[in-house]
């Protein structure tokens, strides 16, 4: 017999506001290969935790919350990193879109890549996902590796990609005072989304250290201690840079 898909999966939120429109179902899904020296979900990281779960079980959890997605909410899948798990994405959207419900997908773009079987697989994946959220980090592959320990280059061709897909995106840049809020870093930024044709909105996720204490229970050394969230001034600063209106 076929072993039976399943993904795994980290945790579930009901009633999620921000990861993309309206009120959504979130998934957040096991793994990770980024280590942002900022990330707030330092548990999603391992894959020796989580549980299975099947997209049919997940997507009846969800359809619990129907009611409340009205026009525009929907299903989330973020992480970790939902690229690590192509194969189950692919299907709990493909049965959601079975439903008309909106799918959205939260990356950090680490896994993208053109060679197979990731390609093809990606390929499909688009065909069933309404939006993608990309965060990019840093646009300077240096400081992008010093920040996450790993490349941008593939993660910039995946914001082209889905630009030239006609994929509908938003982009979001986690602003950290000092690290990752650099005149000429912003600029870039703004520059290369200026490139993309499919960007319906870009946002700035401001630092905070709410998952500080999860770093200290998994005894993993946090090295942003001394940053200081960034100021309504500094938000307002990197959002013209980024040409995003109010
Ligand atoms: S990509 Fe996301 S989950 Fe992975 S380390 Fe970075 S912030 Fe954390």
């Amino acid at each position: 017999m076929a072993e039976q898909l399943t993904g795994l999966i980290n945790s579930t939120e009901s009633f999620g506001a921000v990861d993309g429109p309206g009120v959504r179902f979130i998934v957040f899904m096991q793994g990770c290969s980024m280590r942002c020296r900022y990330c707030h979900n330092p548990e999603t990281w391992n894959t020796y935790t989580g549980t299975r779960r099947t997209p049919q079980d997940v997507l009846q959890q969800a359809l619990r919350y129907k009611s409340y997605w009205k026009n525009h909410g929907g299903i989330t899948v973020s992480g970790g990193e939902a690229l690590l798990q192509l194969d189950f994405v692919t299907e709990l959207f493909r049965l959601s879109k079975e439903q008309g419900i909106h799918t959205a997908l939260d990356t950090s773009g680490n896994p993208f890549t053109r060679n197979q079987p990731f390609w093809e697989k990606f390929q499909k994946l688009c065909e069933f996902t309404d939006l993608f959220i990309l965060d990019i980090k840093e646009m300077d592959e240096e400081k992008h590796k010093k920040l996450t320990g790993q490349r941008n280059v593939n993660i910039l061709e995946l914001a082209s990609t889905l630009s030239d897909f006609g994929k509908p995106m938003w982009i979001r840049h986690v602003l950290v005072p000092g690290l990752t809020d650099d005149e000429e870093g912003l600029h870039r930024m703004a520059h290369f989304i200026k490139t993309l044709k499919t960007v319906e909105r870009t946002e700035i996720l401001p630092y905070h250290t709410l998952g500080v204490p999860k770093w200290e229970q998994l005894g993993i050394p946090y090295t942003l201690k001394n940053m200081q969230s960034p100021t309504a001034e500094q938000i307002r600063r990197a959002e013209i840079i980024l040409g995003i209106d109010h």
